[in-house]
């Protein structure tokens, strides 16, 4: 039997869905639809503090308005918890994750490092921790090259070790990192590529190795450009990006389109959603989404 492509789209419920996230669902939508694949929506909600009240309701009518239709059950993170804290006692109890106990300012301290993304050696990898201290759990990461072929933005490599060092999978306030609760999801719901936004390119390895040392598969991955506003910021809550008017999903839609190198003809300039979303899907070409796109 053939296996079915399967995509989908996985939003944080921070805050309303703004003209980044149409790119990002647009794309992964059409990527699927067009190979007669499947598409899934998952509620990244796994970070209660960063979420914002009403957001998740929000999000689900958004997609409704714009016209996406998702397969089967929303996966929502939020219930993943058990699983999540099963896998890190399980790569505890491999040797491949450990508690660490450094503060941010003591890692800085001991490794003259400014602020920003902290690269962490490991000092806590061979110290086993008092009980009742105040810990994160880390991901041993070892020197070496992650290499992946990315469907739009070409050849990926990384080495994790140099990039990041250990890095967290479960917090000291106990939330579960994105890597881990997103590398095990994608694979065990069976996901096939992942299409999303280049602002995550540089996360995917380290997904990528918890899947890997979790004996579980690697989708393939396909980073659409980031969209940005007039000052070049990357379109996001932090950046203020409005939230999407479902009374202009047309309109929007065919600016989601054409940022993603897709040209809907000019006939189609008072196409209703269903008559874009067909012309979209039959005449999908992801060879042609650009890399990265110039501001207006
Ligand atoms: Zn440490």
């Amino acid at each position: 039997m053939a296996s079915i492509y399967r995509g989908r789209f996985a939003p944080t419920p921070s805050g309303p869905l703004h003209f980044g996230s149409l790119i990002a669902a647009t794309g992964s939508y059409l990527q699927a639809r067009a190979q007669r694949g499947e598409w899934w929506l998952r509620i990244d909600d796994i970070d209660p503090p960063r979420e914002q009240k009403g957001a998740v309701s929000s999000i689900l009518s958004t997609l409704e308005e714009f016209g996406f239709e998702w397969d089967g059950e929303v996966l929502y993170q939020s219930k993943r918890q058990q699983r999540y804290q099963q896998v890190v006692e399980q790569l505890k109890g491999k040797g491949l994750a450990y508690a660490c106990s450094c503060s941010r300012s003591s890692i800085q301290k001991k490794t003259g490092q400014k602020k920003g993304e902290l690269v962490y050696p490991g000092f806590c990898r061979e110290q086993p921790l008092q009980q009742c201290e105040d810990y994160s759990i880390r991901l041993r990461v070892d020197d070496g090259i992650i290499r992946f072929e990315d469907t739009i933005q070409g050849t990926i490599s990384t080495n994790l070790a140099a990039r990041f060092g250990d890095f967290v999978i479960q917090r000291r306030d106990g939330y579960f990192a994105y890597h881990l609760a997103t590398g095990i999801d994608d694979a065990e719901q069976g996901i096939t590529e992942v299409v999303r936004g280049a602002d995550l390119l540089d996360s995917t390895p380290c997904q990528m190795l918890i899947q890997h040392q979790l004996g579980l598969p690697c989708p393939s991955y396909a980073h659409l450009p980031i969209a940005c506003n007039h000052s070049g910021q990357k379109l996001s809550k932090q950046s203020h990006a409005p939230a999407l008017d479902s009374s202009k999903a047309t309109i929007l839609l065919q600016k989601s389109l054409k940022f993603l190198g897709q040209m809907p003809p000019i006939s189609l300039a008072d196409a209703t959603l269903d008559e874009l979303w067909q012309w979209a899907i039959e005449n999908w070409d992801i060879n042609r989404v650009p890399a990265q796109v110039a501001l207006e």
